[in-house]
């Protein structure tokens, strides 16, 4: 008996695959209603946070991070909605640490800055630092202002410079939006996937899903160290020109 209905259900399931063989599609065939994306406000403007991000910088405090010399609270200084690199400070890093994300944060260098070459305006925007984990998105003045060109600003460091050179003149604000995919690792330490990056500059493409080879390193070639979810690092580089600043520095984690 159980054989039988067995068997009249097969051959009921080939009577339709056969069916659906013979029928032409119809639109409705390759809809999809469910999950149903979730529903977020996004902002004003494009450059305003929406409803889902995590806010890393709001323009009143430095509450989201802390430096990294010494995990004390972030002393760089903070005014009118601003934050300036302070370089005796050092590089000040997120609390928390992410894995995959959407970031977006906007960047000044200061009218008047001196210098030139990687001396000039220097700072950079780590994807991802600590422990196994070194990703820099070069920021700096590259506005009439040659240098290496994967070290140049939107570059990332070492590795790949930008599909165009999309700057502002300093004292102007810049917006960087990244979409970052942590490397992902196998047990035994091998890379599985690799970190990828997309980057916009001012709106303007200029790292396209780029799959990084390995960690920043200044000397020598990058190689990956198996890590975790990492925080974010803005860098105080010690050259002697002006310090630059940052404004609206807001994060969506992706799955
Ligand atoms: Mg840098």
């Amino acid at each position: 008996m159980a054989s039988r209905s067995i068997l009249a259900l097969l051959v009921l399931m080939a009577a339709h695959a056969a069916a659906q063989q013979t029928r032409p599609m119809r639109p409705e065939d390759t809809e999809v209603w469910q999950p149903v994306p979730r529903v977020i406000a996004p902002g004003r403007t494009d450059r305003d946070a929406p409803s889902d991000a995590i806010v890393l910088f709001g323009g009143a405090n430095l509450d989201e991070w802390v430096s990294v010399n010494d995990g004390s609270p972030a002393r760089w200084s903070v005014a009118n909605g601003v934050v300036t690199v302070d370089k005796a400070a050092g590089d000040i890093r997120t609390k928390r640490s992410f894995r995959n994300y959407q970031l977006h944060l906007e960047w000044r260098v200061p009218e008047g800055i001196t210098g030139s070459g990687q001396l000039r305006g220097n700072s950079g925007v780590f994807l991802g630092s600590g422990p196994g984990s070194s990703y820099e998105l070069q920021i700096m003045d590259s506005y009439e202002n040659a240098t290496f060109v994967n070290g140049q600003a939107s570059s990332v460091y070492k590795q790949n410079p930008p599909l165009v050179n999309a700057m502002r003149k300093p004292g102007e604000w810049q917006t960087y939006d990244v979409i970052w995919t942590a490397p992902v690792f196998n047990d035994d330490g091998s890379v599985k996937s690799p970190a990828y990056v997309t980057a916009f500059h001012n709106g303007v493409l200029v790292q396209n899903h780029f799959a990084l080879t390995g960690v920043t390193k200044n000397t020598g070639l990058p190689e990956y160290t198996k890590h975790g979810p990492a925080p974010i690092m803005l860098q105080a580089h010690q050259d002697p020109s002006a310090p630059i600043s940052f404004r609206n520095i807001w994060l969506r984690e992706l799955p």
